[in-house]
């Protein structure tokens, strides 16, 4: 059976970032697996704008060679600005794939299930194929965690469906829809449908949109680095705290449960309310009652009113369960220490089972909001890179990758 050091599941920004950093790692054994920016091809909407800032949405390389503005100056992208249309971060992604010299440790088959081995883990592919990896790290995204609440089980996808379940909105040209929540995803859903012709009424249970207001003065760039980190992510303050991981998990848990849930509440980009002029927006409203009748689906408010829709829309988020990633067997679950279905992780993101590691939204009970957005991928690829390096060789200090720690960069193209 095949071997290798570390076994990197998942392609997307924290996967990418994670494998150009353990690449640089003299000798280091590695490999990918997944279709590189799968998720956000099939599971964010067509048309979308990012909401991360452009300085919070470099996906991390070693060198800082690889950054948007890098990717600005190849030619025919020179149009590129903030904020980032969704086509042009996934094609930023792909570049990033090809520039890192990751391309050739990269197997695009899924991995579907994950088992302890005698050193290490058993890793078996949707080809049937298998191998085994000293390490493993999960940076599987969270499409798995998708929230439904139990109000919509059973009934059929033609008439509920969570908006990760569809990039593309055109079948509700002309339909009767009525979305659910009050984030970016969800505000973001009812812009493109109504501007597709659908009809479109919004659900939030809070008082009012949270829209994100960039004040002048607090974003100007003299100003800003007092008050915002780089991912933008958080109050003013808050979000300097956010984004320092190695300080913010050393805050007292009701405080780091605090920030976070301010930090992640729903809020739609400011660039999105022109969108929403023509989307009707209920307050402070929710389902209570849902059955299928004839083709639609009746549905029954907290007011008491009713609505007789062609289709939900759930734009409910995510919710991370450890548990509903299919490719982690029970035996390995009950090996994970987890809070909340978070697994709890060291300072080098591995859990409580040695050799396994998470990186991204799973992170986010240790390290904090930061680790939902791309804009964590360079704290959390040098912390994997700096505990892969201290199993290698025992108190190595980090060193510059141009130091002997390191193979050379292969230049911004492809290694041989
Ligand atoms: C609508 C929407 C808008 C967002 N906008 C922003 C934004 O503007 N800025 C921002 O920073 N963040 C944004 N996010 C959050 C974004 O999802 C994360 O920042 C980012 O995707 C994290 O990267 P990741 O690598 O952890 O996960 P992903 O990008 O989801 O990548 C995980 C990859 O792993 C693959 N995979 C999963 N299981 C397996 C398996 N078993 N085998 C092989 N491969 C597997 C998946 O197919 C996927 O390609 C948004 C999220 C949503 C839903």
């Amino acid at each position: 059976m095949e071997t290798c050091d570390v076994a990197i599941v998942g392609t997307g920004p924290y996967g990418l970032s994670a494998a150009a950093h353990l690449r640089q790692v003299k000798g280091l054994d590695i490999r990918l697996f997944g279709e590189p920016m799968s998720f956000w091809e099939r599971h964010m909407p067509e048309g979308m704008l990012l909401r991360s800032p452009w300085e919070g949405s470099h996906i991390a390389d070693p060198e800082n060679h690889l950054t948007l503005d890098a990717y600005r100056s190849v030619d025919g992208n020179h149009r590129l600005a903030e904020p980032v249309p969704l086509k042009d971060f996934i094609a930023y992604g792909r570049w990033f794939h090809q520039q890192a010299g990751i391309r050739q440790l990269t197997d695009p088959h899924q991995v579907i299930r994950i088992e302890s081995a005698p050193r290490g883990f058993r890793l078996t592919l949707g080809d049937g194929e298998a191998l085994c990896a000293r390490r493993v790290v999960v940076a599987a995204g969270i499409k798995p965690f998708a929230y439904r609440p139990g109000l919509f089980a059973g009934l059929p996808a033609s008439l509920v469906s969570h908006t990760s379940d569809r990039g593309d909105l055109r079948e509700f040209r002309g339909k009767e829809v009525l979305v659910l929540g009050g984030g970016q995803s969800a505000l973001e859903a009812a812009a493109s449908l109504c501007e597709l012709g659908a009809e479109v009424e919004v659900l939030i249970r809070g008082s009012a949109v949270h829209w994100l207001r960039r004040h002048p003065w607090a974003h100007s760039k003299w100003i800003a680095w007092m008050f915002y980190g780089m991912g933008d992510i958080g109050p003013a303050g808050i979000s300097l705290v956010v984004q320092r991981p190695s300080l913010f998990r050393r805050l007292p848990r009701p405080i780091q449960s605090r920030w976070d849930a301010l930090a992640m509440r729903p809020a739609g980009a400011r660039w999105l309310k022109p969108r929403t002029q023509g989307v009707t927006i209920h307050t402070e409203r929710t389902l209570v009652q849902a059955r299928v009748e004839g083709e639609r689906l009746r549905v029954r408010l907290n007011d008491g009113t009713e609505r007789l829709v062609d289709h939900v829309l759930l734009g409910t988020g995510y919710r991370v369960n450890l548990a509903l990633y299919s490719f982690l067997p029970q035996e390995l679950l009950r090996r994970i220490a987890l809070a909340n279905g978070y697994p709890h992780l060291n300072i080098g993101f591995e859990t409580s089972l040695p050799g396994l590691h998470f990186l991204g939204a799973p992170a986010a009970w240790s390290f904090g909001p930061l680790m939902r957005f791309v804009a964590g991928t360079k704290f959390t690829s040098k912390a994997l890179r700096r505990r892969i390096l201290e199993d290698i060789r025992p108190h190595t200090v980090l060193q510059p990758t141009s130091s002997y720690e390191f193979g050379p960069l292969q230049s911004r193209g492809e290694a041989p």
